[in-house]
């Protein structure tokens, strides 16, 4: 079944703003509290005095029983803005709540439409971070996601004149987002590890580990070694997200700790060499090549999955990354590395969006032409070809990042000021390293 007569087939009978994922999946930052039902709506705090009697309340919050109920009425619950904004383009485009409702089993969906919006339901798919170590410090990030944007802060203080970071993402240490230090007893990892005993290792089809950087973290190797000791007690398969800019030992030392169990690999990238070191701070594009290329090598995991985060300054190499990642295709299998496209929106002023017409319409001519040659490529997965194609009427019809987002012009002043104030702490060149866009940049 196609992606599309999924939703009208499956979805649409259930109600008009159903999604499995408010039941099944979620993400949870351990290290702060906080958890989501996928990576679009905000993220919102778990009650700590809940989860010292159910461990699994950092997953069934009232926040999301409150948005089941109103899936369940066919009402948008307003965190879910991204999907209804790709929805409401029209053109029978297909949201994410297509794509993370389908991964679930008819019945299970059905189940849940039926269910009682209060009551408590075991995950199926779970991403979860147990702290913020990370050595990168990616533009589109901030300190809430990795040490090293932490330590820019620490000694640069915080980023000036952002008008339109609402958010407030470079202005602080955001120390909320660790609640705790490695010495003190986490309640949130606590419930985590009794839950995964007592339920989830039984219910979860994936349980999916990110960050910071998830191989820098003492959890993970905790969790890895609980694989490795108990073998065959789970049959829940093993994700972890990593930015793979490590030596190529660690790497291979979970792969042999995760030997028997059904190990996937996430990392992330959208650009090519120079670009992808100036957007993804910290990382070496030859030692990510490098790991890629073992990886697939080793035939060690299930599958490698690149995610790529569409920001303004990805688009001038994007099509030649896009062909690097079918020529490992051809060469590997289609899920050698598969890959996914998820367009940010937050910091609205490095949205894509924010590229003047012309040069916007200049990229979007350019994922057309690679569209037109590599269309019906065997290795190109359906979800891949709707990605590139909602990517490209995504730059054609849509506006604004999100509904709140500032006027044009205070993104542009804030993307002048951003990228001056990164050239100067990480010792980069915007101009040398963007030639397409330095004029405009110029005039910022
Ligand atoms: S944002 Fe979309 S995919 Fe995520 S939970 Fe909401 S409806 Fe589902």
């Amino acid at each position: 079944m196609h992606d599309l007569e999924f939703r009208q087939q499956v979805l649409d009978p259930i109600s008009a703003s159903f999604c499995g994922a408010k039941w099944y999946n979620a993400t949870i930052w351990l290290g702060s509290g906080m958890t989501t039902s996928c990576h679009h709506p905000p993220a919102h705090r778990i009650n700590e005095q809940e989860i010292k009697l159910h461990p699994s309340s950092i997953h069934n919050t009232q926040q999301k029983k409150q948005d089941r109920a109103q899936m369940q009425r066919g009402e948008r619950p307003a965190g879910c803005e991204y999907c209804w904004k790709i929805e409401d383009m029209g053109r029978d485009a297909v949201s994410d709540r297509v794509y993370k409702s389908r991964i679930f089993p008819t019945e299970a969906l059905i189940e849940a439409s039926a269910m009682d919006p209060d009551a408590d339901v075991n995950l199926r798919t779970l991403e979860i971070s147990f702290d913020r170590t990370c050595q990168l410090a990616c533009s589109y990030c901030n300190p809430a996601f990795s040490s090293t944007w932490v330590r820019d802060i620490h000694r640069n203080g915080p980023y000036r004149d952002l008008v339109s970071d609402g958010r407030n993402h470079f202005t602080h240490e955001h120390t909320s987002a660790q609640l705790y230090t490695i010495n003190d007893e986490n309640p949130y990892i606590t419930a985590f590890f009794e839950w995964w005993e007592r339920d989830l290792h039984r219910t979860l089809d994936e349980l999916r580990v990110t960050g910071g950087e998830p191989l820098m973290s003492g959890y993970t190797w905790q969790l890895v070694d609980w694989f490795k000791n108990n073998p065959g007690r789970s049959r829940t398969r093993l994700a972890i997200n990593s930015n793979l800019s490590m030596e190529w030992a660690t790497i291979q030392r979970l792969l042999d700790l995760c030997e028997g169990v059904e190990l996937d690999l996430y990392t992330s990238n959208e650009s090519m060499g120079a670009h992808a070191e100036y957007i993804r701070d910290g990382l070496v594009w030859q030692t990510w090549i490098d790991n890629m290329t073992a990886i697939m090598r080793s035939k060690q995991t299930r599958a490698l999955h690149v995610m790529c985060t569409i920001n303004a300054l990805c688009l001038e190499s994007l099509p030649e990354f896009l062909t690097l990642l079918l020529e490992w295709k051809s060469r590997w299998g289609a899920d050698m590395p598969s890959f996914t496209l998820n367009i940010l929106r937050f910091p609205s002023f490095q949205s894509p969006l924010v590229l003047p017409d012309k040069i916007r319409m200049k990229h979007r001519n350019r994922l057309q032409q690679w569209v037109d040659i590599w269309w019906n490529h065997a290795m190109l997965q359906e979800h891949e070809r709707n990605h590139v194609q909602r990517l490209i009427d995504y730059l054609d019809v849509v506006k604004t990042p999100h509904s709140d987002a500032f006027e044009i012009t205070t993104l542009h002043r804030d993307f002048g000021n951003f990228y001056r104030q990164y050239d100067q702490r990480r010792d980069k060149c915007f101009t040398d390293t963007f030639n397409g866009l330095s004029s405009w940049y110029n005039q910022l």
